[in-house]
């Protein structure tokens, strides 16, 4: 409030920015008088509830407060449990490439098993037509969905800095079970228009490469499967990030794991993409 009014006598109100200032005052005061108003409606009813059933009315005041207080309690305890869920997670020195194999396979196959029986649920409260059920089953869901989005959203601060990290040896493709890059990119049979709009959209394409090439040697060139990612040298000697886009096989891994959080995979135009004809 001092400082809208300093605003008006300093003259730094204009026509435009009026309209929001006085709305911006009308907003604040009305918070305070409902708030206000909250308060002295609460503190009539404690002092009519005490008056009228004294000694009972304070039993149960008493016994609402610890209800709150329990509540509070649980729902900390949830959170905090969620937290140290994403903590074990990341804080955990996976190195080699089996056991990152390993430590991904069983949180896939969690997901997935969870995902399984809360389709189940649901089909289940739906054919019985109750609404408990239903209301009790979407709660389960947006639970999972919320764990979820916490783990994918937080995904790209785990990555390790070069300086700390190790490099890790892959074994050459055999030929038989593993394969190169490029093999696989031909199994995908990716359609994409040549002159169709760049779908992987860079939000700044200088402070972002620089801060990704120094401190992380530029990670899109070698966790894209399909090799879009190419750091290459610009005509004044300085370097670019270059997008191929038609090798892109859709997977979103970019849009998840760029630790600038640079890189934003949007929708190609239909029909394009991969088409893996043997699946
Ligand atoms: S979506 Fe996947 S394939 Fe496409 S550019 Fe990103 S990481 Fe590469």
């Amino acid at each position: 409030m001092v400082a809208m009014g300093t605003s008006l006598a300093d003259k730094a109100w204009d026509r435009d920015s009026a309209v929001y200032r006085v709305s911006g005052v009308i907003n604040v005061i009305s918070g305070w008088l409902l708030t206000a108003l909250l308060a002295f409606t609460t503190a009539g009813i404690i002092a009519c509830l005490l008056y009228f059933f004294q000694i009972y009315a304070l039993i149960g005041l008493v016994l609402f407060v610890m209800f709150l207080v329990y509540k509070t309690n649980v729902a900390f305890k949830k959170r905090l449990g969620k937290k140290s869920e994403i903590s074990q997670l990341f804080g955990k020195d996976v190195i080699t490439s089996e056991e990152l194999y390993l430590e991904s396979e069983q949180r896939i196959g969690v997901a997935l098993q969870e995902v399984g029986t809360l389709i189940q649920k649901v089909i289940d409260a739906l054919g019985s037509e109750s609404k408990k059920k239903i209301e009790k089953v979407s709660l389960e869901a947006r639970d999972f969905s919320e764990r979820y989005e916490t783990l994918y959203g937080s995904f790209y601060a785990t990555l390790k800095k070069t300086a700390d990290a190790k490099s890790i040896n892959y074994p050459k493709p055999d030929g038989q079970l593993t394969f190169d890059r490029l093999s696989s990119l031909y199994l995908a049979g990716l359609y994409h228009q040549e002159d169709q709009p760049v779908h992987l959209q860079l939000a700044d394409t200088e402070q972002a490469l620089i801060s990704n090439l120094l401190n992380f040697a530029e990670p899109a060139q070698r966790y894209c499967p399909a090799g879009v990612y190419e750091v290459i040298d610009d005509e004044t000697g300085g370097k670019v990030l270059h997008i191929n886009a038609q090798n892109c096989v859709h997977c979103k891994t970019c849009d998840i794991k760029d630790p600038a959080q640079n890189i934003t995979w949007v929708t190609p135009e239909g029909g394009s993409g991969p088409n893996y004809s043997n699946m």
